[in-house]
Formats: C-alpha cells, sequence, structure tokens
C-alpha cells in the first residue's frame, strides 16, 4: 500500500485518519499546526506528540513530496531557483523565490510540464509530464517558508506561474490555495495569492463562483486572434471575444480587477499600432496589464522587444489611459522568469541537503 501523503490530506481526511488510528481529535489539529505553520518537514521534529505517534507517522506516511536536487541563485543574490524531482516518477519542477523590498514572492509550479504548447514558453516547448497533487504545490511553499522562517522572514506572496497551467490541474489548485489560505494553516490572505492562466475560459468562470478572492492574472500577448492563436495556441478553442467575455463576468461577478501579462516580442506584438489594438480590447476599466520583455529561450525564433520600442509600447498604451507595469526582469541571468524554468544555464549538479 502506497503511503499517506500527509500534505495531500485535508484537515478533515486528517481527522478522519487519526480517529481510525484512535486517536483523540487535537491531535489532527497539533499536527495540522506543525504541518502549516510551523513548517516541520518530518514527524521527529513534532515534540509535543507522543513518541508512539511520531513513529507510526514516519512508518505510514510521508511528509516532504519533493526532492530539492539543485539550485541557482541570481548574481544580485535576490531571486533564487530550486529544481526539484518528484517521487515516485522523478518528474522534474521548478519554484522560484524573488525577494524584493520587503516582498518574498513564491513563484510555483501546478504541473510538471505544460500541455497548452506556446512556442515562446520553455515550459511549453518541453510538453507535459503530469498534474501536480495539491501537497506538491504547497510543498514548494513549505519548502521557502522553511527557509525564509531561518531568516525570521515570511513567504508574503505566492504566484500560481511556474510550469503548468493551474487551471488545467483546477481541483488540485484549489485545494492548495484552501490550505494556503486557511488561517489555522498557513493562513497567507487570498489577496497575497495570484493565479496566472493561459485563458481557459470554463476555469475563469469556475474561479469567479469560489469563495477565495485570489487575484487572476490572463497571459494575452496579442490582441488579435490571428496573432494570437499562433503565440497561444488554445487561442483557437477560447477565441478572444469569448475570452474577454469571461473576464468581464468575471470582473462583475467578484469586484477584482484582472491583470493582462503580455510579454513584448520583437517584430511580433510589440508595434504601437498593436498597442492600440491591446488598448481597444482591454479597455480602461478593472483591468490592468503588465507588459515584460520576453526572456528569450534556446528553442525559440522569438526575441525580447529592445528597451526603446518598449517604452514606445507601453506610452501608447498609458496614453489611452490604460494602466499599465513594466515588469523588471528579475532573475534572468538564472532564467528564473516565471514559466521559464527550464535550465540552460550549467546547473549545479547533484543533491544538496540545503537547497
Ligand atoms: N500557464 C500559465 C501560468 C504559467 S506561465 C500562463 O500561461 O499564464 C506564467 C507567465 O509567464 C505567463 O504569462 C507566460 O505567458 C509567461 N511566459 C512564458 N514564457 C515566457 C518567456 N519566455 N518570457 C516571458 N514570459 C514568459
Ligand atoms: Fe503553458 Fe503558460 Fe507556458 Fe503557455 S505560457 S506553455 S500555458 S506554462
Amino acid at each position: 500500500m502506497n503511503p499517506v501523503q500527509l500534505l495531500d490530506l485535508t484537515q478533515e481526511e486528517l481527522r478522519s485518519l487519526l480517529a481510525s488510528w484512535g486517536e483523540p481529535g487535537y491531535r489532527a489539529d497539533q499536527i495540522w499546526g506543525w504541518l502549516y505553520r510551523r513548517f516541520a518537514a518530518a514527524p521527529e521534529e513534532m515534540t509535543d506528540l507522543p513518541r508512539s505517534l511520531r513513529a507510526r507517522l514516519a512508518a505510514e506516511t510521508r511528509l516532504e513530496p519533493l526532492t530539492p536536487m539543485t539550485r541557482l541563485d541570481s548574481s544580485d543574490g535576490q531571486t533564487r531557483k530550486t529544481l526539484f524531482a518528484l517521487p515516485p516518477d522523478g518528474s522534474q519542477i521548478e519554484a522560484v523565490l524573488m525577494r524584493y523590498e520587503r516582498r518574498r514572492t513564491l513563484c510555483i509550479s501546478t504541473q510538471a510540464g505544460c500541455a497548452m504548447g506556446c512556442p515562446f514558453c520553455a515550459t511549453g516547448q518541453g510538453g507535459f509530464a503530469r498534474n501536480l497533487t495539491a501537497g506538491e504545490i504547497v510543498a514548494q511553499v513549505l519548502f521557502y517558508a522553511r527557509i525564509l522562517a531561518e531568516q525570521e522572514q515570511r513567504v508574503t506572496n505566492v504566484v500560481l506561474m511556474g510550469m503548468g497551467e493551474p487551471l488545467a490541474n483546477y481541483a488540485a489548485t484549489w485545494a492548495a490555495i484552501q490550505r494556503l489560505n486557511d488561517p489555522a494553516g498557513f493562513g497567507l490572505g487570498a489577496r497575497a495569492i495570484t493565479l496566472s492562466t493561459v485563458g481557459l475560459v470554463p476555469g475563469i468562470r469556475r474561479m469567479s463562483r469560489e469563495p477565495e478572492q485570489v487575484g487572476l492574472a490572463v497571459s494575452l500577448h496579442a490582441a488579435t486572434d490571428e496573432l494570437r492563436n499562433q503565440l497561444v495556441p488554445i487561442n483557437r478553442r477560447y477565441p478572444l471575444q469569448e475570452l474577454m467575455q469571461a473576464c468581464r463576468d468575471y470582473m462583475a461577478a467578484t469586484r477584482r480587477r484582472i491583470s493582462f501579462e503580455y510579454a513584448l516580442m520583437e517584430g511580433i506584438n510589440d508595434s504601437e499600432e498593436q498597442a492600440h489594438q491591446l488598448a481597444d480590447l482591454v479597455g480602461t476599466g478593472l483591468t490592468h496589464v503588465n507588459l515584460i520583455p520576453l526572456n528569450p529561450t534556446a528553442d525559440s525564433p522569438y526575441q525580447g522587444s529592445s528597451a526603446t520600442r518598449v517604452r514606445a509600447f507601453r506610452d501608447a498604451l498609458q496614453l489611452r489611459n490604460v494602466p499599465t507595469t513594466l515588469r523588471l526582469r528579475r532573475g534572468i541571468d538564472i532564467q528564473a522568469g516565471c514559466g521559464q524554468l527550464r535550465a540552460h544555464y550549467n546547473l549545479e549538479k547533484g543533491p544538496s541537503s540545503e537547497a
């Protein structure tokens, strides 16, 4: 029988497990606190549990679903990317910590690989391996929470912008969000969590009915169907008109602003005319456009736009009163742009205990 993965359990499921072991109900709360508030990495650390219970947990459950393989730190020391292997199949995922002023933002993965096939994206180029479980998603956050706790710091923001399409793995992604948001658990405010989607319309509609008010980012990258069909192939299934209607409905239902991601690619989607098309598409309402020059990947013909073209594009949007931010290319020297999590650089080889 496979051991129970503790991080895959809801608090109710943990209670039932412990009840089936004949343990009093408060033990489940204690263990929950150890997992999500004190970031225990093994049952031995749960020192206020009876020794016999710790031993049973160690024998019959598993706590840590990720094996850190290697890590890369950016030259300014502010960004760290860790590569993990997932037992039992050895799929690999990456998660990135970005320190910025007082923020400690984690960019985490929801799938090993991605099936959406966006040609400019390193994850898309590598194809799809499998969905992550809720425990594997949450474990990325706990891993960094442990490291930050040693420095008396904590995770302030989580963005689901790593490998994979979160809305293509909806149930596990949402279970992970609930675990992170749970006041008795990790306790991160929903507004400190942002989910980025390629634009899966049914998933956006489902999100609008959830009680957790997490931030939503939609990866547009093009303002016409003709171009978006090339850059974001799922656009053929959910074309812009349908996507934008789902976004408007989401904003009406939640009163929350949506961010649109737009990676600027030289000569592809970065002309002033295209800025006007984008302004026409998103309007000046509750929206916001995040511009980021493309992080070029080894296997794609697309290049990031030059600084001059980036500025001209931003100015054109601003003249049209579209709220716009230009994202810094943080961690570019370690290929840590979110969604671009495949190693091009020589990684330090071999397992590392403190990765
Ligand atoms: N699948 C989701 C979330 C992961 S990708 C999505 O597509 O939104 C996170 C973000 O990184 C997306 O906006 C994606 O378009 C962007 N991205 C992917 N490859 C990139 C690259 N090479 N340079 C800049 N942004 C990239
Ligand atoms: Fe998948 Fe997002 Fe990359 Fe597209 S950009 S291939 S949806 S991870």
